[in-house]
């Protein structure tokens, strides 16, 4: 609130996070309305006709109306209060049965009750600082002048190349048609097999390749069966995607990108991390503050792994040119070799998507993933492969149907142009940026292996 509101007459709306009666014959409530961290303290006198018959009974949850003047205050923690000339009580919160009466409790029995947790503090951060980084996403891309364009969920497609994916059917489960010992997807809703898409990648390179620079930023599934604090079914992925772009074009991209947000949320977000500093993380705004400043180093994953191979400790999984880099072996990089984040690049086409634009090597892919201290991966990314022959015997070679990726091939034979894109996970992003642990506290109702229901 500005300061020259005070001494002004304002209305205001909320849910009670505390009250306390003083002896003075009032009492101090503190309201949160959800717009910033910090709530505001109404002072209610005694005076006031239903002080006795309400105030006295509001309780934690209990949400309220107040009109009345916002003065300075006093008080330690807030420039102001607002002396209530008139209280209303909206709606009641039974004390007895009300579950966040408590001050503290853990984020695992938050996550049993998704439907109260963004009334607490760190719920609600999250809900503002997920707010705030959307909007940066949009903001860096649209002063870009990248398109945002909306790529779908439903997909035909069994494979996009990017993990196990959800079927979606209306077939009557009990009774599914069977054709040659197989379900007959031809008599179901679309006339053929169809699921949740895993990524907008190829629908964004469509679009890229009619007009220059796009990006996707909406929900994707993956039935992973991981139940790690790094995985969810359903989450948001940002996809920028660029035509006339290779692989350099794209990691400075997404330097960029990283660094602007980062910055955005400092910038517009300091009480909530602040709040994320001082009680989940006590580095993450100096770990926010370094990336903006910070180079990346980029490497080819072939020097990345001469790097883990010298290394003096002992990893869980082995180090081998050819195999997955995992998740300790890219903390290592980033954590104590480079001390800072790290780009690496050229990755063995074995272990990446098929459409990945092949070197000259034709042993290693213009593949980069960007890994950041703390977390690894947070983006991965390519230059895809423009050279339609190419491309469809990479199609076959990795045992895939080239018919079903007939428009694909042809964006290869009319007017193809090196592009390039990443994908971001945006879940990630809201981890690395509040310093919270577990996936499943960075996403209002999250979805993970056998949880659904809320
Ligand atoms: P990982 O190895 O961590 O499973 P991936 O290699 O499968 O990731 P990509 O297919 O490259 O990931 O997806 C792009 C980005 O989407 C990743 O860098 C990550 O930030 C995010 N991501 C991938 N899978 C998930 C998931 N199940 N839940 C949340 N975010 C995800
Ligand atoms: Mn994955």
């Amino acid at each position: 609130m500005k300061s020259d509101a005070i001494g002004t007459h304002v209305t205001v709306a909320g849910w009670v996070r505390t009250r306390r009666d003083s002896k003075g014959g009032f009492s101090f409530i503190e309201i949160n309305d959800g717009s910033a961290f910090s709530g505001l303290q109404i002072i209610a006198d005694q005076d006031l006709p239903n002080y006795e018959s309400h105030v006295l009974k509001l309780q934690t949850g209990c949400s309220l109306t107040a009109d009345g003047i916002l003065t300075a205050s006093p008080g330690k923690g807030q420039k102001v209060e607002l002396k209530a000339d008139n209280i209303q009580v909206v709606g009641w919160a039974d004390p007895e049965v009300y579950p966040l009466q408590k001050k503290r409790h853990s984020f695992e029995f938050l996550r049993t009750i998704a439907h109260l947790r963004p009334r607490t503090n760190t719920f609600g951060a999250v809900a503002r600082v997920r707010n705030a980084v959307a909007s940066a996403i949009h903001r860096f891309f649209q002063e870009k002048g990248f398109l945002y364009i909306h790529t779908p969920i439903l997909t035909g497609s069994d494979c996009e190349g990017a993990g196990e994916m959800f079927r979606v059917t209306t077939l009557d489960p009990a009774r599914v048609p069977i054709q040659d010992g197989h379900a007959d997807y031809s008599r179901d809703f679309f006339g053929g097999p169809s699921h949740l898409t895993v990524s907008g990648q190829m629908e964004a390179e469509v679009y890229a390749l009619a007009m220059g620079d796009v990006y996707a930023f909406g929900p994707t599934f993956r039935a992973e069966n991981s139940n790690t604090s790094r995985h969810l079914a359903e989450f948001w992925m940002v996809e920028p995607e660029m035509a006339f772009c290779d692989l350099e074009g794209d990691v400075a991209l997404a330097v960029e990108f990283l660094k602007y947000v980062f910055a955005y949320v400092l910038e517009h977000c300091p009480e909530d991390m602040a709040f994320f500093n001082r009680f989940v993380d006590k580095s993450v705004i100096q770990t926010l503050e370094n990336l903006v400043s910070q180079d990346f180093t980029t490497l080819t994953y072939t020097e990345g792994i001469k790097l883990l191979e010298k290394a003096k400790v002992k990893f869980e999984f082995p180090v081998a040119w050819g195999s997955d880099i995992q998740s300790e072996h890219e903390r290592y990089l980033c954590e104590k070799v480079f001390n800072g984040p790290v780009v690496l690049v050229d990755y063995p086409k074995d272990i990446k998507a098929f459409y990945m634009k092949m070197n000259e090597d034709e042993k290693t892919v213009r593949a980069m993933d960007v890994l950041l201290p703390k977390i690894g991966e947070i983006i991965g990314g390519s230059q895809r492969e423009d050279d339609h022959d190419i491309l469809h015997s990479r199609i076959v070679e990795m045992g895939f149907n080239p018919d079903e990726y007939w428009w694909y091939l042809e964006l290869r034979k009319f007017g193809s142009v090196p592009h390039a894109g990443f994908g971001l996970g945006f879940e990630r992003l809201i981890q690395f940026v509040t310093g919270l642990s577990n996936i499943r506290d960075v996403i209002p109702f999250p979805r993970t292996p056998g949880n659904i229901a809320f």
